[in-house]
């Protein structure tokens, strides 16, 4: 029977050890971390998306700062607000949630965030050291598949490992810490030729195209592992119904996979656990606080 890998059991088992953490060091701190959640516009997805930040928050002590903005805000507006909470010593990370409206410009605004608060890991400061595979934030949804492999020993060294995508987001970050890792990494992407084929040699294979049911079967090798980026609700057959359902189609890779991560439940909930990981990895540097989380950082 193939491995489920549960991104949820995990993230409630690596969430119980930051609860603990924070008692334990918050006497040393004086205050327990912050984080600082800033969302522009109206978008339904992140409405749900910060709301689940902010409980994850407050179930391991996280003091949670959320910055609701109309969209009629200006660019300068947003700017000042994020450079007063570089300043803010109460604050460790910064978080800008994703998408914003396209009036702004959403690179110059990751960049003005002080890396050491750069809880997205998209700043290319921090972008720049996993190049160079130098200790920095890293990306939430990549640190958070590295450690679902790792919580089962999937090694990564020596595994021929396909991506599939190369967003700054998710498939270039993930790539460079695998590679970093050790693994023989193949970055692909839509204009790859032969992507059945080169899926097929694949040890691990990482889907993070954001096509529905893009992969089936016929895209793995016995015994493989499959890790589900995607995420996306689709009508289901009951029409007032809708479903989640991945990039994978799952129950036809199921039979011939050694592992795979569900949707939901896989890598979603590790991305919002290692947002709280990255809060409180700044805030451990900012007080000299013991390293033993420092095993969740990729
Ligand atoms: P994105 O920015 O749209 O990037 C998609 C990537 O996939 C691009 O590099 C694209 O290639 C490639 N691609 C698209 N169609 C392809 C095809 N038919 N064959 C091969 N490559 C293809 O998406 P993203 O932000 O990386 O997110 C990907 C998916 O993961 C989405 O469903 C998103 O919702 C989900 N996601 C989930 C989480 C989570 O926590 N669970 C977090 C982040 C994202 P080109 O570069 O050539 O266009």
């Amino acid at each position: 029977m193939s491995l489920k890998l549960d991104g949820k059991k995990l993230s409630l088992e690596i969430e119980e050890r930051l609860k603990n953490y924070i008692s334990i060091h918050k006497k040393i701190a004086k205050r327990a971390p912050g984080l600082a959640v800033i969302r522009i516009g109206e978008d339904q997805a992140s409405g749900v998306y910060v709301n689940n930040k902010e409980k994850a928050c407050s179930r391991v002590g996280i003091k949670s700062f959320i910055f609701h903005l109309k969209d009629n805000v200006e660019q300068k507006e947003v700017e000042k607000l994020i450079n007063n909470l570089n300043f803010d010593r109460d604050i460790d990370g910064i978080l800008l949630q994703l998408p914003i409206p396209k009036k702004f410009d959403e690179e110059r605004l990751i960049s003005l965030i002080n890396p050491s608060k750069d809880v997205d890991g998209l700043n290319e400061i921090n972008m720049g050291k996993l190049v160079k595979n130098e200790p920095a934030m890293r990306s939430c949804t990549p640190a958070g598949i590295i450690n679902l492999l790792r919580s089962q020993n999937i090694t990564i060294e020596g595994k021929k490992i396909v991506v599939i995508g190369r967003s700054l987001l998710v498939g270039k970050p993930l790539s460079l810490m695998l590679l970093n890792l050790n693994g023989t990494v193949t970055m692909t992407h839509s204009k790859t030729i032969n992507l059945n084929k080169l899926c097929k040699e694949a040890d691990i294979l990482i889907v993070a195209a954001g096509k529905p049911n893009l992969v089936d079967s016929s895209f793995v090798k016995e015994g493989t592992v499959i890790i589900d980026v995607g995420i996306h609700r689709l009508k289901s057959s009951d029409k007032d119904k809708t479903r989640l359902c991945g990039d994978v189609l799952l129950e036809d890779v199921i039979p011939k996979v050694f592992a795979y991560t569900p949707v939901p439940g896989g890598v979603g909930p590790m991305t919002v656990t290692m947002l709280l990981v990255n809060t409180i990895f700044s805030w451990q540097k900012q007080f000299g606080l013991s390293s033993s989380l420092n095993d969740l950082l990729p």
